[in-house]
């Protein structure tokens, strides 16, 4: 499933391990820590609210509403004298400083008296107005208090308000008006704050500014907030716009109006929006039903948020710490780890290639290192077994070339007719096994000398020698054979032949291989031609056939022990593979190189080795 690197694997899983559940710890604390901030600041401008609602309620109810709505213990159904009038509209006046003014109006919608601060003793006649078809007039007249929209005036925010006021037996038998001023409203709003540069204020059923805190100070009453988060919340949520807001206050009859409009308190509640000053605000709300109007608070989110924001800045920076050191601390692990393994794997290289001599070297003081020791153990071993096979074959090969040569003695003797007369038959068979005998005899000499380069014993003593006289003594030496396969030998040597540095004896062994091979290899009659190239201070000798050739991929391998090429054109020719090998240990142990090269199969081969120069 999982392929790659070992070291990248590491690397993948240790920073899985340590760096998820950080962040999983970090997400949890930020997430926690948010919702109990929501919630927070959703309880602390619930709390507000409900104060600043609170304090409202108690200024319109004790001091506006509760005053104007008179209850008159006459016994009369209509007729309030002028005197008592003025008596009663006088007490109220004189009980709120609130209000403005306060009038009568008979049943029939007709003011009668009205008192103000100015005029304390009732405004002239012609002052006087007619409240007959009036909203205000009917629904207090049905003994409902109605409360009017919110005007304002040089003196601050007004609210009308006409309350039925009744005799002895619960008959509404006038109407009481007032105009109250709402200033006081505005002194319980404005010093409401939360932190800095949160604020509070409050809208009337149309949506309008009545009074608020913080920037709401510099703003006039009256503007309109309609679409302004909540305030469209308040509205468009419920179903009914601003504008459709019944002026139904203290309607028994209009509670279901009142219950479709929303509060927007709690967490639940609370909403995120741009606030009327383009500022990204936390807000809660809640409607007044009583005077139909709306309550918000408003927390601009960069003040609110700021301690979450920094809580989740930190996190952020905790986690990409965390997951530094991680990814740090696992590429140290798996460097640990790993390099033991290369040098592991290194030395397995080694033994694979038959090279037992150099240990591995382990210093981690842990299981790595016991492998390390074990592995050099097992390398021993196999550098023992190695001895002992190289021995035996040594062994083998010296013991078989005695009773090999007495065989080919003996076989000579009878052949050449010393025992007495061969006939033609028997000659035939004993030239059969006398090539035999040949064969064997090659192949111990040829396995005793792979012995001796494998256990080091092959001793090849170097001296500045002249190449040509070897290599004459190779073609005179071979010239029979080639002779017999119609094969031409050809030397081509260079004007100034160098003395090369080389063992004169092994030489020739490895040019009697080569040579050998290009015409038992021929396949036919043809040419081998030996010449020479001078390059830098070595003296390179091609030995060239216009023989079999071969592939590429048996070039490479041709000087492997027992390696033999088979094709069917080799199938006839005997040998044993080890030749190549020999000459190879041969041409390196005198500090040469050799190598072979061929067009393809058929096409003829070259091999060549080079030497070096002699100073
Ligand atoms: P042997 O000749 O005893 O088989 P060698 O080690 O001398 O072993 O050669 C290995 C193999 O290389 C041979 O079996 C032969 O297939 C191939 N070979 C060697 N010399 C030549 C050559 N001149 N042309 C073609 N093939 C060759």
């Amino acid at each position: 499933m999982f392929r790659g690197k070992l070291r990248n694997k590491i690397i993948f899983f240790m920073v899985l391990v340590s760096v998820v559940p950080v962040l999983a710890a970090g997400f949890l604390s930020v997430w926690s820590i948010t919702l109990s901030h929501k919630i927070d600041v959703a309880n602390l401008e619930t709390a507000l609210i409900e104060q600043k609602y609170n304090e409202i309620k108690r200024f319109m109810d004790n001091t506006v509403l509760g005053n104007i709505i008179v209850n008159v213990s006459y016994e009369q159904t209509t007729d309030v004298a002028p005197q008592d009038q003025k008596f009663l509209l006088g007490g109220i006046l004189e009980r709120v400083p609130g209000l403005e003014w306060v009038s009568f109006i008979n049943l029939e919608g007709r003011e009668t008296t009205r008192l103000t601060r100015l005029e304390p003793d009732g405004v002239s006649e012609e002052d006087l107005r007619n409240w007959s078809g009036i909203e205000g007039f009917s629904e207090a007249k049905a003994e409902n208090t109605y409360l009017s929209p919110v005007h304002f005036t040089l003196n601050g925010p007004m609210v009308t308000v006409l309350a039925p006021a009744k005799n002895k037996n619960g008959v509404v038998i006038f109407v009481t008006a007032a105009e109250a001023n709402l200033e006081k409203i505005r002194e319980v709003v404005e010093n409401a704050s939360l932190g800095s540069s949160g604020y509070v204020y409050l809208a009337d059923q149309s949506g309008s500014f009545i009074v608020g805190s913080g920037p709401f100070d510099n703003i006039g009453g009256g503007t309109s907030l309609e679409g302004v988060g909540i305030i469209s919340g308040l509205t468009g949520r419920s179903g009914i716009r601003a504008s459709d807001w019944k002026i139904s206050a203290r309607r028994e009859d209009a509670k279901d109006d009142i219950t479709i409009k929303r509060d927007f308190l709690g967490t639940e509640g609370q909403r995120k929006y741009e606030s009327f000053f383009g500022e990204k605000v936390v807000a809660a709300g809640r409607f007044l039903p009583e005077y139909n109007w709306a309550l918000i608070a408003e927390w601009p989110v960069k003040e609110a948020d700021a301690s979450v924001n920094e809580l989740i800045y930190n996190n952020g920076m905790v986690s990409i710490a965390v997951f530094a050191a991680a990814v740090g601390a696992s590429i140290l692990l798996a460097t640990f780890i790993v390099r033991p393994v290369k040098t592991l794997e290194a030395g397995t290289e080694r033994v694979a290639q038959g090279k037992f001599e150099e240990k591995i070297e382990i210093k981690t003081g842990d299981e790595l290192e016991e492998l390390g020791a074990a592995f050099n153990k097992m390398m021993a071993g196999l550098k023992r077994l190695e001895e002992l096979k190289e021995e035996f074959v040594f062994v083998a090969a010296h013991e078989l070339r005695t009773p090999v040569a007495a065989m080919k003695g003996y076989l000579s003797l009878i052949l050449d007719g010393t025992t007495g007369g061969v006939n033609d038959r028997t000659k035939d068979f004993i030239t059969k096994v006398i090539q035999s005998n040949n064969r064997l005899v090659q192949l111990v000499n040829d396995l005793l000398e792979v012995s001796r380069s494998e256990a080091g014993r092959l001793t090849i003593r170097v001296s500045p020698i002249d190449l040509v006289s070897p290599i004459h003594d190779v073609l005179v030496e071979l010239e029979k054979m080639a002779e017999e396969k119609h094969v031409q030998l050809v030397h081509e040597t260079l004007p100034q032949m160098p003395k090369i540095l080389a063992d004169p004896d092994r030489l020739k062994e490895v040019l009697v291989n080569l040579v050998g091979n290009s015409i038992k290899y021929m396949g036919g009659s043809g040419t081998v031609t030996i010449s020479h190239e001078l390059k830098a201070n070595e003296l390179i000798t091609h030995i060239k056939d216009t023989g079999i050739g071969m592939s590429k991929e048996a070039q490479e391998k041709l000087f492997e022990k027992f390696y033999r090429i088979a094709t069917d054109k080799t199938r006839e020719i005997t040998g044993t593979g080890l030749g190549l090998f020999i000459v190879k240990e041969i041409i390196e142990k005198m500090n040469g190189k050799i190598w072979a090269t061929s067009e393809g199969e058929g096409k003829g081969s070259t091999f060549s080795f080079s030497l070096p120069v002699a100073k």
